[in-house]
């Protein structure tokens, strides 16, 4: 069964290893081939290296290397280069970044400036965290450098940051009056991005970042057409629980664009092309015409809770496919 989900970091990645875990052991699951797309709009250069927090998060959590605690980053880290950075003034001194992570950033910028495309490196560090062996294939969304920006307003001035540095520095409290995407428009799908999409069985949307992960992925041109004539049905799953994002700030992203923090209004985002939809037990959405809501638990507190979620998205995709008696 092929499965393409799009996903984010820390949201994306916990779901997609719930979903491993389940294809491993619900007995009656077809083996799986997940093609994961990534949100390449957090990367960014810091200290002259090419760093992408999202396509990490991912490697590192299906790869069993991450740091269970924080989300992000690897387990068992030290911290020698970002001390002596900050003893030498170098800056920025915000952004996190342990000494086995640096490893990864060095090898992805030796390999870019050798002329090898993102996804190339990618590959090469799929095969370093065995997902080849897991079934899994990651693709970066696309190859060309995009950058997610926010305009902030301070003092009555309007300038525009990286989405990392209103994010991480600045927690999203910096008030936000738009996102724009550098080089999204110029964009074009890594390659096997569109195919995956095509010839996929079921199409998952993570509980990811519905503006800053999910909604960069279909800015990519082509992507959002692919899913719309796609004949695999797509089902999301709901970041809010309780009517607030489980982590991070996706409640303020979501204000930034002018949308509610309900799951109805995340659902609308998706609306060209959702079939499915999983919320929390407790959120008031029905179904509609063209959108089954299954109402689940989704908080993942542990890989089994994640494993149940994503299987429940699973089982759903499964009921929407053509054929399988309803569509
Ligand atoms: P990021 O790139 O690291 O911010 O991660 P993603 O964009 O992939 O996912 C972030 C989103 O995941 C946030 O909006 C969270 O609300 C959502 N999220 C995180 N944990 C959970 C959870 O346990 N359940 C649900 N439903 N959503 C979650
Ligand atoms: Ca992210």
């Amino acid at each position: 069964m092929r499965i393409t989900a799009l996903a984010g970091g820390v949201g994306g990645a916990r779901f997609l290893r719930g979903l491993l875990h389940h294809a491993r052991t619900a007995p009656s699951t077809e083996p799986v081939e997940l093609t994961v797309i990534g949100n390449t709009g957090d990367d960014i250069t810091l200290f002259g290296l090419r760093i992408c927090p999202d396509l990490d998060t991912l490697l590192y959590t299906l790869g069993g290397g991450i740091h269970e605690g924080q989300g992000w980053g690897r387990a068992d880290e030290s911290h020698h280069m970002a001390q002596e950075l900050a003893a030498l003034g170098a800056e920025p001194t915000w952004f996190g970044l342990g000494d086995k992570d640096f490893a990864t950033h060095v090898f992805r910028s030796q390999l870019l400036g050798r002329g090898m495309p993102l996804s190339g490196v990618v590959e090469r560090l799929s095969a370093r965290w065995g997902l080849d062996e897991q079934g899994v294939r990651l693709l970066p969304m696309t190859d060309t450098p995009v950058e997610t920006h926010v305009v902030v307003s301070e003092d009555g001035e309007q300038r525009a940051i990286h989405f990392q540095e209103w994010w991480v520095r600045h927690r999203a409290e910096l008030p936000a009056e738009r996102f724009v995407v550098a080089g999204l428009d110029r964009a074009t799908p890594a390659p096997g991005v569109l195919d995956a999409i095509r010839e996929a069985d079921v199409v998952l949307l993570p509980p990811s970042n519905p503006v800053v992960s999910i909604g960069i992925i279909l800015g990519v041109p082509g992507v959002r057409d692919a899913l719309r004539g796609s004949r695999a049905p797509v089902v999301g799953v709901s970041p809010l629980v309780g009517g607030r994002p489980v982590r991070g700030h996706a409640d303020v992203c979501l204000r930034t664009i002018g949308v509610d923090e309900t799951s109805e209004a995340v659902a609308g985002l998706y609306a060209d092309f959702l079939d499915g939809w999983l919320v929390d037990e407790d959120d008031p959405m029905t179904s509609r015409r063209g959108l089954e809501v299954v109402h689940r638990p989704l908080l993942m507190s542990s890989t089994d809770a994640a494993a149940a979620m994503a299987g429940a998205a699973l089982d759903l995709g499964l009921r929407l496919r053509p054929g399988s008696g309803r569509a």
